[in-house]
């Protein structure tokens, strides 16, 4: 990246989006002391709000836009941003440094940050032929399908994955039946090892989730008020509607058609930027090589969205320091708290701390004698002794990390 003195002081700072990680990068560039102009555009009405309580307290009613916000509406005033919303950024003219948008505006930026996260998965339209399908991702999402699911009685929801499994931990809770079918043989395939994996099967049949591993949905239809699922082998399940979580498609298409390089996210570099050095990314959209795990990722997380986004605001105020947080993930699911550190390298035993049946463990894995990821179940503490130690690439010893008698710290 060129050096930032050489680009010369910004002036306008434009950013592209409205989620957890555009409300960073304005809050952390006031911070930073940035009195220039800053201009947000996103699709979406509302102020920047946090995701975790969309799939748990907005569904099922407890919590709603004030709740969630990121900052206080009046704390967002004091921010001094030109909020364009709803709007949405239809190109990037990077040789006049322009944005142009879907309502006809177009702003000139001394610095862009492209913070344009994803869209939810969709199943193919030739297999959907029912409206009774909702999706999971904005605060209009959460608050329209909580209002659906505490009136029905049955809800199918495709795809055992995070978003699949919050929502059924979140219906059981309501009192509503829960089918949540599975493509692959196992749940959280791609997070998780299998133990986890079994933990949560386990933990959701307990719950009365009926959960069904290895099925093939073949099509949705409707079925009397509701829907009617067929799958490859022929049975066929009814439920009032279905939800589906199948994965995040990041928002790349506006990086792409600007001609930056764009491999699995917006490739950017250790503070944030892109290929072109007047415009930076971050959160789900961005692909950037972490320090600490040695290697390019792309991270849908709650706590990528916030920490990328101060590293990279730090950034365009001159304050350059390599982005190098651990990874770290959590999700509530009934009485469990789950929480991930780190990374969960495939075909390593990990040394398991507790008891997975009793609900309160740790699995702790190695390299080296090091650890390198942490999987905690109801057992916060464990993880933020292993955080330090992984910040400080400390040697453990094996033996007091698997016997409960022995306190960890
Ligand atoms: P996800 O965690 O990737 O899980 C999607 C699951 O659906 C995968 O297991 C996938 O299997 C499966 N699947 C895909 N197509 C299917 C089909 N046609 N039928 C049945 N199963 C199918 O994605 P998500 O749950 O949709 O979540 C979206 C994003 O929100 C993710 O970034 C997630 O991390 C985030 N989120 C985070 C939290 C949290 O922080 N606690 C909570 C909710 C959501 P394959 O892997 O085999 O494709």
């Amino acid at each position: 990246m060129a050096d930032d003195l050489a680009l010369g002081e910004p002036h306008t700072v434009v950013v592209i989006g409205g989620g957890q990680a555009a409300g960073w990068i304005v809050k952390t560039l006031r911070k930073e002391g940035f009195t220039g102009r800053l201009v947000m555009i996103a699709d979406e009405i509302h102020l920047p709000y946090e995701r975790p309580p969309l799939s748990k307290a907005v569904l099922s009613g407890d919590a709603d836009i004030n709740s969630v916000r990121l900052v206080s509406s009046d704390d967002f005033a004091a921010l001094n941003v030109e909020t364009w919303q709803p709007d949405c950024a239809m190109s990037i003219d990077r040789e006049q440094r322009v944005v142009r948008t879907s309502q006809g505006r177009e702003v000139r930026y001394d610095r862009l940050v492209i913070a344009t996260g994803g869209a939810a998965r969709r199943l193919p339209e030739s297999l959907v032929k029912t409206s009774h399908i909702k999706y999971l991702r904005t605060l209009d999402d959460a608050v329209s399908l909580g209002a659906r699911l505490r009136k029905s009685e049955r809800v199918l929801v495709i795809g055992g994955g995070w978003i699949g499994l919050e929502v059924a931990a979140t219906a059981r809770k309501l009192g509503v039946q829960a089918v949540v079918i599975e493509g692959a043989s196992r749940l959280c395939g791609r997070s998780l090892p299998n133990s986890v994996s079994d933990f949560l099967l386990a933990l959701h049949r307990s719950n009365g989730v009926d959960v069904r591993l290895d099925a093939s949905l073949v099509a949705l239809d409707d079925h009397e008020q509701g829907i009617r699922a067929t799958f490859a082998d022929g049975s066929t399940l009814d439920a009032d509607f279905a939800v589906a979580g199948i994965g995040l498609t990041p928002h790349t298409a506006l990086a792409q058609e600007a001609g930056l390089v764009v491999d699995d996210g917006i490739k950017v570099d250790e503070f944030g930027a892109s290929s072109d050095p007047f415009i930076f990314a971050c959160g789900d959209v961005s692909n950037h090589p972490n320090a600490w795990l040695k290697r390019r990722v792309r991270l849908e997380s709650w706590a990528n969205a916030q920490n990328q986004a101060i590293a990279t605001a730090r950034a365009l105020m001159g304050k350059r320091e390599p982005y190098a947080e651990i990874p770290w993930f959590w999700s509530d699911q009934y009485d469990v708290n789950l929480q991930i550190l780190g990374d969960i390298p495939a075909g390593i035993e990990p040394v398991i701390r507790g008891d997975l049946n009793a609900r309160r463990a740790s699995l702790f894995f190695l390299e080296a004698g090091v650890i390198r990821g942490v999987i905690s179940i109801n057992m916060p503490r464990d993880l933020k002794l292993a955080r330090k130690w992984m910040s400080q690439g400390r040697a453990i010893d094996v033996a007091t990390l698997a016997d409960t008698a022995k306190a960890l710290a």
